[in-house]
């Protein structure tokens, strides 16, 4: 899938998540970093991809995107699979861990679940696509939902973008305007400074 279908399957994923719990009061801080680390998350795992947009912003990132691409086992391996899941929800705890002293005012926890969330959000996304996803390495085999392969989604094509990207917004909308009341209340008096 296109980084922006992962995008906005992430936000909504996220959404769903929240508005299926109890509202609780966070800060905007964590309100602003969990967005982004929900947004990370969403496209973290095509980092094995050196064409990646994640790679393509950064100066040298077509080297260092090839590298990494190699070190993980090339597009929709190691980063495609529970056990990069695992992984990937490590190094972002280490890391969430060695920030906090600098972000005190953010639940870190909460944001490293918006990260994972949007990673879940991805490999779920992908598992719609052509290529399928190794959702169980190191057993080899990549599963799609359907199961017929003939049946699935090629990537960046015109069933993605005019079929399940406007179907993404759709279901996004619908849900922000089902349960608009909420997240109104939410804005309003669960974010704090
Ligand atoms: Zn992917």
């Amino acid at each position: 899938m296109i980084a922006r279908t992962h995008d906005l399957a992430a936000v909504t994923a996220l959404t769903v998540v929240v508005l299926a719990q109890p509202l609780r009061s966070i800060t905007l801080a964590t309100a602003i970093t969990a967005l982004i680390a929900n947004q990370i998350g969403g496209i973290a795992p095509d980092i094995d991809q050196p064409t990646a947009p994640f790679w393509r912003n950064l100066p040298i990132g077509g080297v260092f995107g090839k590298l990494i691409g190699r070190t993980l086992g090339g597009h929709r391996f190691l980063s495609h699979s529970l056990l990069g899941l695992a992984l990937f929800g490590f190094l972002a705890k280490l890391l969430l861990t060695f920030m906090h002293p600098i972000m005190p005012h953010v639940d870190v926890s909460l944001v490293w679940w918006a990260f994972m969330i949007g990673m879940v959000s991805h490999l779920v996304m992908d598992s719609f696509t052509k290529e399928g996803v190794p959702w169980l390495l190191p057993i080899p085999f990549k599963f799609g939902f359907p199961p017929l392969r003939r049946l699935r989604i090629t990537t960046g094509k015109g069933v993605e973008k005019f079929i399940v990207l406007p179907l993404l917004i759709g279901i996004a909308v619908w849900i922000i305007a089902s349960h608009y009341n909420e997240i109104s209340l939410f804005v309003h008096q669960y974010i704090k400074q």
